[in-house]
């Protein structure tokens, strides 16, 4: 269990960030904001992928102008990233926004900020402060020679000063690099002098392949211990790949349960069939399926196969010419190789019924999941046939 760090809570519209509340993902649109049909379909895809809050950039007047009917129809809190301008930021809170994204240092003019912080307080919207390695005051990369992790956090600590003066605290916080052991020094230091919710990410992490390594490794390094209560995966790549790589890090942590966890073996030698192929297979027709959390194995051979696929609530170890199906850790029977998905897809489908049955669901989503094997329910399945 991964005790987290105890942060204050506050809220994105609907969504609870710090304290208890469930660790969220953010995305961000990639359109203009002013196309708002754009915009909006862009929103709801990433909300359908998993998103629970998305930023959209404001950098002129036309795009705060698309704010209320995004907000009226996003489906999902709108987060208004903001720069320099206290006119947009205001223009962003007329229209509804759930947060902002700003850093008051940008602003330079105290009025400014204070208009912004009395504003936001008297609305209950939070406030994102991002202070990020790239865009870090000059004097501080001159004083530390680079920026490096004790900037960011000086740096973070000044602007939420800025807001805090004003007796505005309704703050989450970011302190990105795009080198990750920076990053992850930079996050712990801050976690250790404020409780403000931290909002996790490595910053221009790169293409996805890249990207969701740097990310996976940073924001899951943060997260194993504790620190971190939001997160954005950012990739030069699609928005939906950020959404579906910040869902993978939780999951992979124990930190949320939703849909399936694919366990397959990487091939070799002794593999019966193409183990890639399969899972490539499998894995698209799955995504495709509604399940509640549950873990599905695809192995290669009989060699170690039958270990992983019994653990698994559902699981394949392939043999010559057709492969053994398992189902809650009970051997239910061979299967041709051509039909092993079709196979193991309705002993899916089974299972997810019986895990609907026993699980607490809440919202249409199954909170409590049992493991695999550990349940030790037979099931009937058609496709069965005796070894040869
Ligand atoms: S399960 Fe079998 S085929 Fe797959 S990697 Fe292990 S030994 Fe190789």
């Amino acid at each position: 269990m991964i005790k987290r760090r105890k942060s204050r809570q506050i809220r994105v519209g609907g969504v609870a960030i710090g304290g208890d509340a469930p660790i969220s993902i953010q995305s961000m649109t990639t359109t203009k904001t002013d196309d708002v049909d754009a915009t909006l379909v862009q929103v709801h895809e990433l909300a359908t992928q998993g998103a629970d809050i998305v930023r959209v950039a404001v950098p002129h007047e036309a795009d705060a102008r698309a704010l209320p009917a995004i907000v009226r129809d996003g489906g999902v809190p709108i987060i208004a990233d903001i720069h320099f301008s206290v006119r947009l930021a205001m223009m962003a809170l007329e229209a509804g926004v759930h947060g902002l994204r700003l850093n008051p240092g940008n602003m330079r003019n105290p009025k400014h900020i204070k208009e912004v912080a009395e504003s936001a307080r008297q609305r209950g919207i939070p406030i994102r402060i991002g202070v990020n390695a790239g865009s870090l005051d000059r004097k501080l990369v001159a004083k530390y020679g680079r920026p490096t992790s004790d900037a960011l956090v000086e740096s973070a600590l000044y602007e939420m000063s800025l807001l805090q003066e004003h007796g505005f605290d309704d703050i989450k916080v970011s302190v990105k690099h795009q080198n990750v052991p920076e990053m992850i020094a930079a996050y712990r230091s801050l976690a250790d002098k404020t409780d403000v919710p931290l909002h996790l990410g490595v910053t221009e992490a790169g293409t996805l392949k890249q990207g969701v390594i740097k990310s996976a490794i940073g924001i899951g390094t943060l997260l194993a211990e504790g620190i971190g209560d939001t997160i954005r995966v950012s990739l030069t790549a699609d928005s939906v790949e950020e959404v579906k790589a910040g869902k993978q890090i939780l999951k992979s942590l124990g930190l949320r349960e939703e849909g399936f966890d694919l366990v397959a073996c990487p091939s070799c030698g002794r593999a019966e069939l193409d183990v890639f192929a399969l899972a490539d297979e499998v894995e698209a027709r799955i995504e495709k399926m509604d399940l509640p959390p549950m873990q599905i194995a695809v192995m290669g051979c009989e060699v170690n196969g039958p270990g992983e696929a019994r653990d698994a609530d559902i699981g394949i170890a392939a043999g010559p010419g057709r492969g053994l199906l398992f189902a809650k850790g009970k051997q239910i029977g061979w299967v041709p190789h051509d039909k092993l998905v079709d196979a193991l897809l309705e002993a899916a489908e089974r299972i997810a019924g019986e895990i609907r049955a026993e699980g607490d669901v809440v919202d249409g989503k199954v909170s409590v999941v049992k493991g695999a094997g550990r349940r030790n329910a037979l099931l009937p399945i058609s496709m069965g046939g005796p070894p040869g």
